[in-house]
């Protein structure tokens, strides 16, 4: 008889975004009359831009014609794109990144669980608390994170990211094998300068030892000093992949298209995970589509950057309002600065559920409890930059009112 993957069953459930819409849905059908200002959306909101759209046009014209028609297309993505993001992307930051070392996926959600195929299963993963639930889940599917005690993982080592250490991880006690870093970070905001990256590169080479770097945000960072990628730190192509995706730069969250950095200078007891990851994508995955790929490779173009950079502008500003109406209001913020996310202190001390009830019931505005991303995320809650430009002025004077 089949047996299933036990890991599975070791899941907790996806607990945190459905109790959120459990609990506005109740508070919605009690109280029909009241609007609810969303501040909890992880989504693009604005529409994809003119030069994307007139991209994805053209694409889909050609693959209606016989001589523009495309069948499968290359496992690792189309050569137009893969030698753009290497002369758009990474030349400008004076990184050489060959087009050999991109691969275009869709989506650095798929990226960041899948690359663990590549990984022994004896390896112990370090992720930052709070954290983007992907990391944990996928290594717990795996079966690298041992067993769920209603908290944490038993084998998985959590790196707190607190008020304390200013959200910058310090260096584990337990060496880890796999380390997960998301800078610009969702959901703290928080982003690394270089010397707080080199650290970790310094670290990570020194111990044998793989960095996952998450760099979904690094197009919303805003303050000089603050590497883009990690390859802009010595050493880093020995140690790190990169993922980047189009999702939040460009707001291809339903388009889908992103792209990994695997250098082939990452050399693992003897076998390259460049080729380990090129052999699961070609088995694994069939590409991209051709049409997605043109609009993505317009978001480069000199148009589609401009565009791009308002549309992040759009919802920095949101960002920025929030943040400045809510520490005006007299609470502690942190983020909204290199990142649509916004991490509020809840104040008084009252835990992440009470305020979420609390800014749901009296002041008509929905949030993310911070606790659901780990448990040091207790006494916070998220708030995102995304969405309409009315939405976060309404949501603070209305937030000012009962604080
Ligand atoms: C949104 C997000 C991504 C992007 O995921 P896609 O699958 O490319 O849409 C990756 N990492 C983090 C931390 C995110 O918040």
């Amino acid at each position: 008889m089949l047996t299933v993957n036990e890991n599975f069953l070791k899941l907790p459930g996806n607990y945190l975004f459905s109790e959120i819409s459990k609990r506005i849905s109740a508070y919605k059908a009690e109280h029909p009359e009241k609007s609810i200002i969303p501040l909890s959306i992880g989504d693009a909101t604005r529409p994809l831009s003119p030069a994307v759209v007139a991209a994805m046009h053209k694409a889909v014209d050609e693959m209606g014609t016989t001589e523009g028609f495309r069948g499968y297309g290359p496992e690792q993505g189309y050569a137009f794109l893969r030698e753009t993001i290497r002369d758009k992307v990474y030349s400008p930051l004076g990184v050489d990144i060959s087009a050999d070392e991109i691969f275009i996926s869709d989506g650095a959600k798929s990226d960041c669980g899948n690359i663990g195929d590549i990984f022994g299963s004896n390896n112990v993963v370090a992720v930052c608390d709070p954290v983007y639930p992907v990391y944990v889940d996928t290594n717990a599917m795996a079966g690298r994170a041992g067993e769920y005690d209603g908290t944490r993982w038993t084998d998985i080592v959590y790196m707190p990211c607190n008020e304390k250490n200013g959200f910058m991880p310090e260096l584990p006690v337990r060496t880890p094998d796999i380390i997960y870093l998301c800078f610009p970070n969702n959901p703290t905001g928080a982003a690394a300068t270089k010397s707080q990256l080199k650290l970790w590169v310094d670290y990570a080479v020194k111990n044998g030892a793989l960095i996952l770097f998450d760099a979904a945000y690094e197009a919303y960072i805003s303050e000089e000093g603050i590497p883009h990628s990690i390859y802009e730190i010595d050493g880093a192509k020995e140690c790190a992949i990169e993922f980047r995706s189009f999702s939040k730069t460009a707001g291809f969250t339903g388009t889908r298209c992103a792209y990994t950095i695997v250098p082939e200078d990452l050399k693992f007891g003897g076998a390259s995970l460049n080729k380990l990851w090129n052999r699961r994508q070609c088995t694994k995955f069939n590409g991209v589509p051709y049409v997605v790929q043109r609009a993505a490779e317009a978001v480069y173009s000199e148009q589609g950057m401009k565009e791009a950079r308002e549309i992040i502008d759009y919802y920095m500003n949101n960002a920025r309002v929030i943040r400045n109406g809510l520490k005006n209001a007299g609470l502690t913020v942190y983020g909204g600065i290199n990142s649509p996310y916004v991490w509020v202190k809840t104040p008084g001390g009252v835990d992440s559920w009470s305020f979420f009830d609390k800014l749901l019931k009296e002041a008509g505005v929905a949030v993310t409890p911070g606790v659901g991303f780990g448990p040091e995320g207790e006494g916070f809650i998220r708030r995102t930059g995304f969405g309409d430009a009315e939405q976060p002025k309404q949501a603070v004077e209305r937030v000012t009112r009962i604080i």
